[in-house]
């Protein structure tokens, strides 16, 4: 899945929710969260970031390494 990093944070500037197919970036407190279990790859949110702040998991910078668990973690807790 693709993972929404640290540029996200008091950002949320919503261009990638309007991009997704599936409507799986939801709204956190301080930044989007893209859902693991609902993203199908698509791709197309990446690009429509205005602070570059997408990525995909396997592709996610070392320094954002623990958005990727931070993401999941938003969706498997209540
Ligand atoms: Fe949505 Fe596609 Fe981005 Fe996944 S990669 S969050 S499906 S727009």
């Amino acid at each position: 899945p693709y993972v929404i990093a640290e540029p996200c944070i008091d950002i949320t500037d919503r261009s990638c929710m309007e991009e997704c197919p599936v409507d799986c970036i939801y709204e956190g407190e301080r930044k989007l969260y893209i859902n693991p279990f609902e993203c199908i790859d698509c791709g197309n949110c990446e690009p429509a970031c205005p602070v570059e702040a997408i990525s995909q998991d396997r592709h996610v910078p070392d320094e954002y390494a623990a958005f990727a668990e931070d993401n999941r973690r938003f969706f498997t807790e209540a």
